[in-house]
């Protein structure tokens, strides 16, 4: 059982984050911001993909000032993406949901202030995001670019908020490697109780960037460790949702959607099973309610797993089973088995238990 580590609960837009909150998705656009059509069009890909809070960059003023006509076509929670220009949080400030800004960078405390009103105006937060790439010059000199460096940027940031007042605060520690940003959060957890954003920063493509997400996010998750998470790929927005909830749901953490054990194959097989196990979570991709359901190739296992499973198919050869909660309901051709157990899935999934 995973104890989640208790945190503040803190609210982007409609979203809660930390506390009890579901652990929340979140992702970004790439457009320019300004773009405004190009953004909405991007946010609402992110929206029916399944994300929960997206982000936008906003390095100018004419991003800032698209921001409103953007949150005013969209229902997602939106947050702004800033560094060192106090400016753009100020105006940022008036109609996003949260702002992503690091205070240190901002140059004085005056203006710090500023934008810590702003927020407090509106009851936005803030997330303060490190990067391991980038830290304050101080903390980068003293202890380069490691998870103590990471750890030290981010209380640095935190006592500067706290300093004004100001305790609506999230927390990102990212990197590019797993060992470094699974590190830095463990540091940094026990110090707090602010919700942390998870994520492994430029992560890389969709295979090497959903392998060090999956063992540095499931690590954390495991742990207790993380209240919303970004997967980071240079790939397209869709994958970085897809990778995200399947973090989730096969860590364990969240239970949604259908669980599906399929066997791998081997020299027993008497059925087309990769294309099988295919159709079925293409067709079961809807499902929201959380079922384990398992498609075998032979009854070697088969069996045993659909004592198990609310719903499985048993391949034999030319044949095969249906199974419901362990019991046989079924017994048919190769090619009607895949259309019954969608049907006997869909039915469970609309039951009430
Ligand atoms: S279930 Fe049957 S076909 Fe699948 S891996 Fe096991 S023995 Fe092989």
């Amino acid at each position: 059982m995973i104890q989640r580590y208790p945190t503040k609960k803190i609210y982007v837009g409609s979203v809660a984050v930390g506390g009890d909150a579901p652990i929340s998705v979140q992702s970004m656009t790439y457009t320019r911001t300004a773009d405004v059509a190009a953004t909405v069009e991007q946010i609402n890909r992110l929206h029916f993909a399944g994300c929960d809070i997206v982000r936008v960059a906003v390095p100018d003023e004419e991003d800032a000032l698209a921001l409103a006509a953007i949150k005013a076509q969209i229902s997602l929670p939106l947050i702004a993406d800033i560094h060192f220009n106090h400016k753009l949080a100020l105006i940022a400030a008036q109609s996003v949901d949260c702002i992503r800004i690091n205070p240190g960078n901002i140059g004085s405390k005056e203006k710090m202030r500023e934008v810590v009103r702003a927020c407090a105006e509106r009851n936005i937060p803030i997330r303060i995001g490190v990067n391991a790439g980038s830290l304050e010059k101080q903390f980068e000199e003293r202890y380069g670019q490691t998870p103590e460096g990471m750890v030290a940027s981010a209380e640095y940031n935190i006592k500067y908020l706290e300093d004004l007042g100001f305790t609506d605060i999230k927390v990102s520690l990212k990197a590019s490697d797993v060992a470094r940003t699974v590190e830095a959060y463990r540091l940094l957890r026990p110090k707090n109780h602010y919700p942390f954003h998870l994520g492994v920063t430029e992560a890389g493509t969709v295979f090497h960037a959903t392998i060090k997400s999956a063992i540095a996010l499931g690590t954390l998750l495991l742990e207790g460790i993380g209240d919303t998470l970004r997967v980071s790929i240079t790939g397209e927005l869709e994958e970085e949702i897809r990778v995200g909830r399947a973090i989730l749901k096969d860590s364990g953490v969240a239970k949604e959607g259908l669980n599906i054990i399929s066997c791998p194959t081997c020299g027993r097989i008497e059925a087309d099973l990769v294309s099988a196990v295919a159709q079925v979570e293409a067709r079961t991709r809807h499902i929201k309610k959380p079922l384990d359901v398992s498609v075998m190739g032979c009854v070697v296992n088969a069996i045993g797993e659909a004592k198990h499973a609310d719903v499985a198919i048993a391949y034999g050869k030319g044949s095969g089973l249906i199974m419901v909660k362990g019991e046989v309901v079924a017994r048919l051709d190769e090619n009607q088995l895949v259309d019954r157990f969608v049907a006997e899935v869909e039915k469970m999934a609309q039951s009430e238990e």
